[in-house]
């Protein structure tokens, strides 16, 4: 009798097991406060010209200028216009009235960010303070979910994540601002990330994004997990310190993450043939060469952001150039059904054109 129970539970386990690496992987990955502009035009001539926010023209056209606006947007997020756009979807392009936006007023981060992924723009998120967000977040919801539970996981520059999200003991993985990533079977480089983060000279309230991107690399290898949000922070630090110079190096070096990351998933068997990215922003910023470096309710252009998908069972549609609207609300509605859920919780949670346009299992959608 002993025998069959340990066989049944043997059995129930290698089941449970193999329902939870077979459902769908996910990737999140943003860079805050990126333009739509240059996504969709390269570095921006006025700006670049402007030596109050470039030291250096000539070095930087080098490197990202060229008359030809396709041309130039290669130069300066290569594998976005060589890969994504041959294999995924580009959304955002006013060029052609193809629009991605925040439903927020504010246009702040927290609220960027919370609305993204919490599907709420919630009014009474305002400003980036260090207040524990009330709302849940579809990364909570999917580690509540048995094909997740334990395998969601986040790497964020920027430290008031742990407020966003509303750190708990209870709470997935997450990894913020210069904090060490402590965990079983950590790599020596994943070690040497965490040694590296207490030398820095100056450890402000954003982590430098390669140390992020380092610290992410290494738990993905290790810990596989299944659900992974990485959120960038240097694109919008350098515009407030009004360095454009420094934000496209940003951007280049973001681009170059998502290529890496999108390698590695595609030589990893855990990962391949079933993960899927979505890449965005949480808000945009000014539209003038006299504003690009900030971002508030009262500059034009902060509100207007764009959003990429990639892998399957995404469309592959390039870069879109049909009318058409998103709001940055739809995301987490989105991730829950690429999961196969709808995201039920404790306040509104906005539905999604992204998912009923891309996504069949929508329909069939828990
Ligand atoms: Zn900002």
């Amino acid at each position: 009798m002993k025998i069959i129970f340990f066989a049944v539970l043997l059995l129930t386990s290698i089941c449970c097991k193999a329902q939870q690496d077979n459902a769908p992987n996910i990737f999140i990955i943003t860079t805050d406060g990126f333009r739509w502009q240059e996504i969709f035009s390269g570095a921006d001539s006025a700006i670049l010209h402007d030596p109050h926010y470039v030291k250096d023209t000539a070095l930087l056209k080098q490197l990202f200028w060229d008359d030809n606006a396709d041309e130039r947007r290669k130069l300066l997020l290569p594998f976005i216009w060589k890969t994504i756009a041959q294999q995924g979807s580009i959304y955002g392009n006013r060029d052609y009235d193809n629009s991605v936006t925040v439903a927020n007023p504010y246009r702040f981060s927290y609220a960027g960010y919370n609305e993204l992924f919490t599907g709420y723009a919630d009014p009474k998120i305002i400003a980036n303070n260090k207040r524990r967000n009330p709302n849940e977040n579809v990364f909570q919801f999917l580690n509540g979910q048995p094909e997740y539970e334990n395998k969601v996981a986040a790497f964020t520059s920027w430290n008031l994540f742990q407020y966003i999200f509303n750190k708990q003991p209870s709470c997935f993985y997450l990894n913020s601002g210069y904090e060490a990533a402590e965990y079983d079977s950590a790599s020596n480089t994943a070690v040497l990330a965490n040694g590296v983060q207490t030398i820095m000279d100056t450890t402000v309230h954003t982590r430098n994004d390669m140390l992020t991107f380092v610290t992410a690399k290494e738990y993905i290898l290790t810990k596989h997990p299944k659900v992974v949000y990485i959120g960038f922070g240097e694109t919008d630090e350098y515009a407030h310190s009004g360095r454009y110079d420094d934000y496209l190096q940003s951007a280049h070096l973001f681009d170059e993450y998502l290529a890496q990351l999108w390698y590695l998933v595609n030589r990893d068997p855990f990962y391949k043939n079933n993960t899927r990215f979505i890449i965005t922003t949480d808000h945009g910023r000014g539209q003038k060469s006299s504003t690009w470096f900030r971002h508030d309710l009262f500059t034009k252009g902060s509100n207007n952001t764009w959003l990429m998908t990639l892998g399957v069972p995404f469309d592959n549609k390039g870069e879109v150039k049909t009318k058409g609207h998103i709001h940055n609300k739809e995301l987490a509605q989105t991730i829950a059904g690429l999961a196969g859920f709808t995201f039920y919780s404790n306040h509104p949670v906005s539905p999604t054109t992204i998912t009923t346009a891309v996504h069949p299992a929508m329909a069939s959608a828990k």
